[in-house]
């Protein structure tokens, strides 16, 4: 049903176009464009005002020919990830690629085509459908924030599909929370030859806490990381800072309090018993902290009208799929702590936020004939 060679051309004019988060704009201008030659009722909201981008999300309704279907959002966002500038796309074998120096950015623009392409299949062929509305988000690569700031009462959809996974034959449905955190540990800093013994080294404080942290495949539903994103000046400086950031997530919310509850511990029983004392008067290190829920958990159940809707459609056209968890979060998680039930499907993208990046061709084309099929099935 669909038009290949039309999605593919489009797919590879959008990576050659620049959208790095908060770079969204030549992007979202083009799709606004392609929105608008559809037949859309297009507008971009105001969020790229409230996280500093230079533009806000594009949104857009295909209104439908049968008014009774319920309407449905679909999703997808137009932000990549360095080194995402001047990517030349080269199509070989089935498949897209870049030339080894960027990523591709098939996250997400596989999706977003997919979507442009499912609503010209629609329009061209008079296809039944009920309102198909688009939000194709900015800065999802950064946390979230486009997903975050867009107003869902201002939409009629109560269902979204977002396309945004490798594969279509997996219809993600379950994802973690997921904590982002900073702690800065505070030292005393001395000349490391002359007077070490006046110095509290924030580097070692940092070890110390770091070894004693849960960290890694904490569970099968829980896992955590850190890094050290500071370390000291001069080697003959004993280190007064040392900045560590890290995140942690779980299928179990509860798990994930305890984890990150469990990281701050160490730091601070670390920073405890951290001290040096000059003519008298003892110091302890010190820690600043910033942390915050990045995302919440989606656990979509397989009874929902979406899944089903969406198993049926891969069904209609023989193709396999089955429900799967996923380690990540996405644009997806924000809708449902919303309120929203909303599911990701897979465009073919591979090797993600890599200079591998590919995409392959026969799983982008696959995802835009199972999008269609879904949204006819339900004017039908
Ligand atoms: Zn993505």
């Amino acid at each position: 049903m669909i038009d290949r060679e039309r999605m593919t051309s489009f797919v590879m004019e959008l990576m050659r176009t620049d959208s790095l988060s908060k770079e969204e704009d030549k992007v979202a201008a083009l799709l606004a464009n392609a929105l608008r030659e559809i037949g859309a009722e297009v507008r971009v909201d105001d969020a790229g005002a409230s996280v500093g981008g230079a533009t806000g999300n594009v949104i857009a309704r295909l209104p439908g020919t049968r008014p009774d279907a319920a309407p449905l959002l679909l999703n997808s966002h137009m932000d990549t990830v360095p080194p995402g500038r001047g990517v030349k796309p080269l199509r070989e074998d089935g498949r897209i690629r870049s030339d080894g120096t960027t990523i591709l950015g098939g996250d997400d623009k596989s999706g977003v085509a997919v979507i442009v392409e499912v609503l010209r299949t629609l329009r061209d062929r008079g296809l039944p459908h009920g309102d198909v509305e688009v939000a194709f988000t900015i800065c999802e690569e950064i946390g979230l924030l486009g997903a975050k700031q867009l107003d869902l009462a201002g939409l009629r959809a109560r269902e979204a599909l977002v396309l945004d996974a490798p594969s279509p034959a997996e219809l993600v449905v379950k994802a973690p929370s997921a904590d982002r955190f900073e702690f800065t540990v505070h030292g005393v800093a001395a000349h490391a030859g002359m007077a070490p013994e006046l110095g509290l080294s924030a580097v070692r404080v940092a070890a110390q806490a770091i070894t004693a942290m849960p960290l890694g495949r904490i569970d099968a539903q829980t896992t955590s990381n850190v890094i050290v994103t500071y370390g000291g000046g001069a080697a003959n400086v004993v280190p007064d800072r040392c900045v560590i950031a890290g995140e942690a997530r779980s299928h179990d919310d509860a798990k994930l309090d305890s984890v990150t509850s469990a990281i701050r511990r160490s730091l601070q029983d670390a920073a405890a018993a951290a001290t040096v004392t000059i003519d008298g008067t003892t110091t302890r290190a010190w820690l600043e902290e910033r942390c915050e829920r990045e995302y919440v958990r989606m656990d979509v159940a397989a009874s929902t009208p979406l899944v089903k809707l969406v198993l049926d459609a891969a069904r209609a056209l023989s193709k396999p799929m089955e429900t799967v968890t996923i380690g990540g979060g996405s644009d997806a998680n924000v809708f449902n702590a919303k309120g929203m039930p909303a599911v990701i499907l897979g465009t073919g993208m591979r090797e993600i936020h890599t200079v591998n990046e590919w995409l392959d061709l026969g799983d982008f084309y696959a995802c835009a004939e199972i999008v269609l099929q879904a949204l006819t099935s339900r004017a039908a």
